[in-house]
């Protein structure tokens, strides 16, 4: 089941889950860039060029521009009450998102900026396999996964990978 959520108040924490974090949109955003500003690029540079592609490559040389100049802010202030809740559970707190690799160092900057910081963060935009790998590598003895991400997309895929799994899913979609 996905979960609509408009903070992380809202989320039931299970002692000793693995919670997992997108980023952007989720943890941290950046003033006035959301799908429709990203919409609109591509829209503005498939006018230009007629290539799908480059169109997606200038519209993210873009955002990699405003993502290295601007300082992030939170999506949600209670933020930090809430991962302090999550630790005191016990629970593992894990970062996955579809930013590139290429921009770890970028990323954490943006997550210190706000305060934030986590050890493990994972970049990989097939989110539902890459947790199946982490899982399994790293966490075989969780029984309950919460994961959070502002893209359903990204939460069908998880809910679909995980769908023959014996672990407890629950996924809140954030907005
Ligand atoms: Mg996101």
């Amino acid at each position: 089941m996905i979960t609509p959520i408009n903070s992380f108040d809202q989320i039931e924490i299970i002692p000793e889950s693995l919670v997992v974090f997108d980023i952007d949109d989720t943890l941290i955003r950046f003033d006035g860039i959301d799908l429709k500003w990203w919409k609109n690029k591509i829209k503005k540079y498939m006018v230009m060029t007629r290539d799908e592609q480059l169109a997606e490559s200038m519209a993210n040389s873009d955002l990699i521009k405003i993502m290295n100049t601007c300082d992030p802010e939170l999506v949600d202030n209670q933020v930090h009450n809430f991962i302090t809740r999550l630790q005191e559970s016990n629970c593992h707190i894990i970062l996955l998102t579809a930013r590139d690799e290429n921009i770890r160092e970028l990323t954490i900057r943006h997550l210190q900026s706000v305060n934030l910081n986590f050890e493990h963060i994972y970049f990989n935009q097939n989110k539902g396999d890459e947790l199946k790998k982490i899982v399994s590598e790293q966490y075989q003895n969780i029984s309950n996964i919460i994961m959070i991400d502002d893209m359903m997309a990204n939460l069908e895929d998880i809910k679909q990978k995980f769908s023959d799994s014996n672990y407890t899913v629950k996924l809140y979609n954030i907005r």
